[in-house]
């Protein structure tokens, strides 16, 4: 997708922090963190919103998921425990619609969540 911005974050025409890369994932530190570790994790495939997650397109969700477990199991913030996050449309937080977990470590998080 050309005018999106993650979408130009895969492709580095915009510059990020990377943490992580594979064929199907990128990882990148968050613009502006809300924690001591604020991560994106996100499909390279361009996927809308969790809502638009289906058969045809899931696997890249649980290999998501298991990037994010190795990546916990190396850093020692998330020892004490973390949270993953993902905003599906605008009344959830959602501001780009390219689907993306937060993943947050290092401080403790209230809940139930904001
Ligand atoms: P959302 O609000 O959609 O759940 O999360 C979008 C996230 O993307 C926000 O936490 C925001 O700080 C982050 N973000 C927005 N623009 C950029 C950018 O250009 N670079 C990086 N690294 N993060 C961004
Ligand atoms: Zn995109």
């Amino acid at each position: 997708m050309n005018d999106c911005l993650f979408c130009k974050i895969i492709n580095e025409d915009i510059p990020s922090t990377k943490i992580y890369e594979d064929d199907k994932v990128f990882v990148f530190a968050d613009i502006e963190p809300t924690a001591p570790i604020h991560w994106l994790a996100i499909p390279k495939e361009h996927i809308e919103r969790l809502s638009d997650v289906n058969e045809a397109n899931s696997e890249v969700i649980s290999h998501i998921y298991e990037v994010i477990s190795s990546l916990a199991s190396q850093h020692e913030e998330f020892k004490n425990g973390f949270r993953v996050v993902s905003n599906c449309g605008e009344a959830a937080g959602q501001s780009v619609f390219h689907i993306h977990f937060h993943v947050l470590a290092g401080r403790d998080f209230a809940w139930p969540a904001g």
